[in-house]
């Protein structure tokens, strides 16, 4: 049989490399663009009409071309950009494939003025589907002008593969604006159907966003500058109250590159943790710098994608600089995160540190007393008795062995006492009942200050009005931050099991769990020997049941399917949300009067009542006014 196979000729290997490089308008759009910006233009007009289909057209006064070179650009991998291979590690351009040019020009009609600024004349050339049309010698400006017309005009397919004209304009809107974002160095302006649609001088980031963006989005900014070795980190975040239900305004640059990353993305909806409302998105414009060789910008052939060297710091870096900045700004909630000099930003409250030695030390605490007055339901002022539970005020820790499982939980809360109250943003009502209405017992009862109802809410009365807990939630909370805080500042105590308990798991669980255990170990579990298909459990976290060890675990293994957080912060907040889902108390649970005071209290000595570690509200409180507007009716 006769050989078949053949090299394709330059302008059938040009369409199927279009292919790739062109998709629509906006493809472009965004290598024109780009080959404006490297070519060190201060001043770019893009001009497109019918959404970029008849016509995208950029002007520029950068450097231009030589005649040689007008002709050259058009051949595939014909680029000014790199030389050798190991250029690629020092890229400071947007372009070095070469095939941006070749690859419009096999699908489009394209016209090209070009004019170098020490030359007299310029050239200008009409090449139609890869083929030359006709090249003249032209009196120009400086600077280069590309005109593409007619895109996909010999590809009936991809012509109307487009979408509809609203929908292709977005993507061209899009990459103008990724493009004019990540340069307010350079003069934009652009122009759809005729109409001038922005105008941009050039400016500071901040005047840049706001001219792209609109005006009101000065206000909702809050600068980030973090300088390091690895990374300089530039930009704006919005403050959490102007958060958004859309992703829209979202975009990293990296040196001057719009790129995309779910991971960096990760890292800045991390800093916004606890402070923004369900599924709400903050907008972010963020300019990292790094050294050209820590990354790789290969991996994708439209370039949005980038590999970096070291994600993991700069993850780090990029939350706990936006998270400074919240913080210096104001706009953080009641909990007040700090910085610390590796730039991790731990989990601690500034005003505790003074207290931080007191409060969870328990040296008199013997697991094995099975003995009722360890367990502190007692309110009483007294402070801690026997038991030991060294309670300072706005802490509370349950240093008792759980003996009944299923009613108590609320050894959680023993150590509260009625002076926590204070420091509760509500006043609880004074009972002092005058009216001679009521018999003893009904004063008695009048003294209530709880009342659970449906198994789900405790209400109570306060002097504005009422408020209603949602009893799962609220107790969400409260095993929440005593994680959390025992994880981050304090050693949680461990209660040792008389017999050791055995837990199997698959080995990409075991390997979970292997990374887990430093955590683990903070927040009271103790772990013996290392085997290859189970753990062996002695110890266990004062607060939790042996029953619910195995529970407790199984749901952190689900929690963290998607892998385990890099920093120390994340890995420590999932885990204590984690075990503070598994362990809260659940709807339809009955709760005893004194549990239910212990849960309320023990909300209000949260750093951060209002709501639930998963973002829900934990209460709501009715105002009196409230209530007689319906007896109004
Ligand atoms: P790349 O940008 O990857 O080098 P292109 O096909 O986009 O490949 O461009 C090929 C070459 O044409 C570039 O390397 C550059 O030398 C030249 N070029 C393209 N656009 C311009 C422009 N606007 N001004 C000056 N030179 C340009
Ligand atoms: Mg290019």
């Amino acid at each position: 049989m006769s050989s078949i196979i053949q090299l394709l000729p330059d302008h059938v290997a040009n369409q199927i490399a279009a292919g790739e490089v062109v998709q629509r308008p906006a493809s472009v759009v965004k290598e024109l663009l780009e080959n404006a910006v490297d070519a060190k233009a201060t001043d770019i007009k893009l001009i497109i009409k019918d959404a970029g289909k008849s016509l995208v057209q950029v002007i520029d006064n950068g450097l231009g071309m030589s005649v040689t070179d007008a002709r050259l650009c058009f051949e595939r991998h014909a680029t000014s950009k790199i030389r050798q291979a190991e250029d690629l590690f020092s890229l400071c351009t947007k372009g070095f494939r070469g095939e941006a040019l070749a690859s419009i020009a096999a699908i489009a009609h394209m016209e090209m003025k070009t004019k170098q600024d020490q030359e007299e004349l310029g050239t200008h050339i009409v090449i139609e589907g890869s083929k030359f049309v006709s090249q003249e010698v032209a009196v120009l400006p400086k600077g280069t002008s590309f005109a593409v017309k007619n895109l996909f005009f010999n590809i009936p397919a991809r012509r109307n593969f487009l979408k509809s004209d609203t929908v292709e304009f977005r993507h061209v809107m899009d990459e103008f604006q990724r493009v004019a974002l990540a340069h307010p160095n350079i003069h934009f302006t652009f122009y759809h159907n005729g109409s001038e649609l922005y105008n941009l001088p050039i400016a500071g980031y901040r005047q840049r966003i706001v001219g792209i963006m609109s005006g009101k989005t000065n206000e909702k900014l809050v600068p980030v500058n973090e300088d390091t070795e690895i990374i300089n980190v530039q930009g704006f975040v919005s403050k959490p109250e102007f958060a958004k239900k859309n992703r829209g305004e979202q975009f990293f640059f990296v040196n001057d590159r719009f790129i995309k990353s779910g991971y960096l993305h990760h890292a800045v909806m991390a800093a916004y943790d606890g402070l923004l409302k369900d599924g709400c998105q903050p907008s972010y414009f963020l300019y990292l710098q790094v050294p050209p060789n820590t990354i790789d910008i290969n991996i994708h052939p439209t370039k949005t994608e980038i590999k970096f060297d070291d994600e993991q710091a700069l993850y780090a870096i990029l939350r706990a600089s936006i998270k400074h900045s919240l913080g210096q700004f104001n706009v953080s909630p009641v909990l007040d995160f700090d910085r610390d000099a590796n730039l991790d930003t731990p989990y601690y409250y500034k005003d505790l540190e003074a207290e931080t030695p007191t409060i969870q030390v328990d040296g008199t605490f013997n697991p094995f007393t099975d003995d009722k007055t360890n367990q502190h339901y007692s309110k009483s002022g007294s402070g801690s008795s026997s038991g030991g539970s060294n309670s300072g005020s706005g802490s509370y820790s349950g240093y008792s062995k759980r003996v009944e499982p299923a009613v108590s939980w609320e050894s959680l809360y023993v150590g509260l006492e009625t002076d926590t109250i204070e420091s509760s943003p509500f006043t609880f009502e004074n009972e002092e009942v005058t009216s001679s209405l009521f018999n003893d017992d009904e004063v008695e009862q009048a003294n209530k200050k709880t009342y659970q109802i449906h198994k789900k809410y405790i209400v109570s009365p306060i002097k504005s009005g009422m408020i209603i807990v949602d009893q799962h939630r609220a107790h969400q909370r409260i095993l929440y931050e005593q994680f959390l805080l025992n994880m981050t500042v304090n050693q949680a105590s461990s209660q040792q099991l008389l017999f050791p308990l055995n837990l199997f798991y698959s080995s990409s669980e075991m390997a979970l769990i292997e990374e887990l255990k430093p955590s683990l170990e903070t927040t009271g579990f103790v772990f013996d020997g290392a085997e290859a298909d189970h753990i062996v459990i002695s110890g266990i976290p004062v607060n939790i049941t042996e029953s619910e060890v195995s529970l407790v675990i199984e749901q952190l293994l689900s929690d963290l399917q998607d892998g385990i957080p890099a920093s120390s912060y994340s890995q420590n907040d999932t885990i204590a949300k984690s075990m503070a889902k598994s362990l809260a108390v659940k709807t339809g649970s009955y709760l005893t009067e004194k549990e239910q005071d212990n849960l309320v209290n023990g909300l209000f000595a949260c750093k951060d009542p209002n709501i639930s570690p998963f973002q829900k509200p934990t209460f709501i409180t009715m105002r009196v006014e409230d209530i007689d507007k319906k007896f109004a009716l």
